[in-house]
């Protein structure tokens, strides 16, 4: 058995410590480094919880369309709008759109967010998709 913190043998006592949350079983003389860990003898054995679904952490990763700029455009002439009516309904100046639909300016996440709800179109797209 070694100390996990200074990699000595331990030939007498194990202890074990927690330091910052980490529990390590360490010499004696590395025990002072952290607190001592009291081991749980009347720990119930743990329901096997369902893990949840690695729904959260599966979300694919989305990158903006490489045509996001004319979806853009195209999107808002379908509905008629200028790029002075869709900057106000996404709260955005008019210059922005311009910049978006010229492709000069690449939306974040969360502004190309408000421009997909407000234009019913998909900017973001799964990676694999294009
Ligand atoms: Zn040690």
């Amino acid at each position: 058995m070694q100390c996990e913190i200074c990699g000595n043998l331990i030939a007498g006592k194990v202890f074990l410590i927690q330091i910052e949350g980490a529990v390590f079983r360490v010499c004696g003389a590395c025990s002072k480094l952290g607190s001592p860990v009291r081991e749980k003898k009347d720990l119930k054995p743990a329901i096997q919880k369902p893990r949840p679904s690695n729904q959260l952490l599966k979300e694919p990763l989305l990158e903006l369309r490489s045509d996001y700029n004319k979806s853009i455009k195209q999107a808002r002439e379908k509905l008629g709008l200028s790029q002075e009516q869709l900057g106000h309904k996404i709260n955005e100046k008019p210059s922005v759109i311009k910049l978006l639909e010229s492709g000069k300016l690449k939306p974040d996440n969360l502004l190309a967010k408000k421009i997909e709800h407000a234009l019913k179109i998909k900017l973001l797209v799964p990676p694999e998709s294009e």
